[in-house]
């Protein structure tokens, strides 16, 4: 059985109080459901339960299991020991200079610090976390990775903005590029996800696109640009293996052969990104990847520990503070608890939404004759047009 437990940090109140002091109270009910269990209605033994896995961003993790809190640090990763330069010589985590951080090397690294209080990281790790406490979770069983920054918002858009680049020096001009991308038809259900302004010019490797018109974009990019670039272009290649790639990790169920095969489409990827742009580092984000194969081989398909719902969940307290301009946690609590009522209270009568309607004659519809003859009814008749219809979800 898994139990989602939602827990809204504010990032200003764990440095004020510290985040262990946080997670306490958390962690002291999760001992007594591992120890003692809870009673429950439907059965007779009382229900016992743990921690299986931490999700959140690379930010959040790093700080909750007690990693470094800089991507810039030597030690960044969470999965293994390799420092910032090798990182960008390995492709994958079979390569023997990769060391898999375990609970053995961590346990190590906290004695050391322990014993080195001057000492403010060890092979980045800056503090035992509170979670070791407990008894059937431990930090380095936690193999969470989110596809969402990693991919979407790091690696898609760093390398379709070197794609753009190449194909302006070489190809098509920027503006021509940027035209194609925002004249294309992305179909009726892209269209609200459609890349609506691409900032080449962004600070860092981004373009300036959210999650979603990322994956819109690059899936689209062979479509948009396919007559431009010759056969068997080696940066058109690139593109064509990430998006293999993103096929894979965002698939909803994989097979174990198919971890295998995303471990060697990944270290061609990276080998790939290093030969045509060796004057360009590969990123932390790269470097996550290669972990992706061996961890969906742990816990499953990794887009169902992403960080969107959590987004989409934040979007309510966003537009809230928004309209209040005032951080007041409480009403804000209070406010998200009225909203769920509602929302659970009002879903059978939400079950079909429309836009507004207008009533037509069927003569004057488009396609009116069509829609007369598969429904058997007469073209005078009056009818209810709407411009969607949302059916639980589907619109
Ligand atoms: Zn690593």
């Amino acid at each position: 059985m898994n139990i989602h437990l939602i827990s809204l940090f504010h990032s200003q109140d764990a440095k004020k109080y510290g985040l262990d002091k946080m997670l306490s109270p958390f962690v002291e009910d999760v001992k007594v459901l591992e120890q003692k269990g809870m009673k429950v209605s439907f059965m007779e033994q009382p229900l016992y339960g743990t921690i299986s896995q931490i999700t959140g961003d690379n930010l959040g993790l790093n700080s909750i299991l007690g990693f470094v809190e800089s991507f810039s640090a030597n030690y960044y990763c969470r999965m293994c020991l390799i420092d910032k330069a090798s990182a960008q010589t390995v492709f994958s985590e079979n390569y023997p200079r990769v060391t898999l951080r375990t609970k053995l090397t961590n346990e190590e690294h906290y004695s050391y610090l322990m014993e080195n209080p001057r000492e403010n990281s060890c092979f980045g790790i800056k503090r035992n976390s509170i979670l070791n406490t407990l008894a059937y979770f431990s930090v380095s069983d936690n193999f969470v990775f989110d596809i969402m920054h990693d991919i979407l918002e790091g690696v898609a858009q760093y390398e379709v903005k070197l794609l753009f680049e190449y194909l302006n020096r070489n190809f098509i001009s920027i503006e021509n590029i940027l035209q194609r991308v925002y004249a294309f038809n992305y179909g009726f259900m892209d269209k609200k996800n459609r890349p609506t302004r691409i900032n080449m010019f962004c600070i860092g490797n981004s373009i300036g696109l959210n999650a979603s018109q990322t994956l819109c974009l690059i899936r689209n990019l062979p479509l948009i640009f396919g007559d431009v670039v010759p056969e068997g272009d080696r940066h058109w290649h690139l593109l064509i293996i990430l998006l293999h790639i993103i096929n894979i990790v965002f698939s909803p169920c994989i097979t174990e052969g198919m971890t295998v095969f995303l471990q060697h489409l990944i270290e061609d990827h990276h080998r790939l990104f290093k030969d045509l742009y060796p004057q360009n580092n590969l990123i932390p984000k790269h470097h996550f990847m290669i972990h992706y194969a061996g961890c969906i081989r742990k816990i499953g398909p990794l887009l169902h520990v992403w960080s969107m719902r959590y987004k989409a969940k934040h979007k309510f307290f966003k537009s809230s503070i928004k309209k209040k301009k005032k951080k007041k946690k409480k009403s804000l609590a209070k406010k998200h608890q009225i909203a769920v009522a509602y929302h659970w209270e009002s879903l059978s009568a939400k079950g079909i939404e429309s836009g507004p309607v207008k009533t037509k004659i069927l003569t004057d519809v488009e396609n009116g004759d069509l829609i007369s003859e598969h429904f058997q009814i007469d073209l005078l008749s009056e009818i209810n047009v709407t411009t969607y219809v949302n059916h639980n979800g589907a619109e």
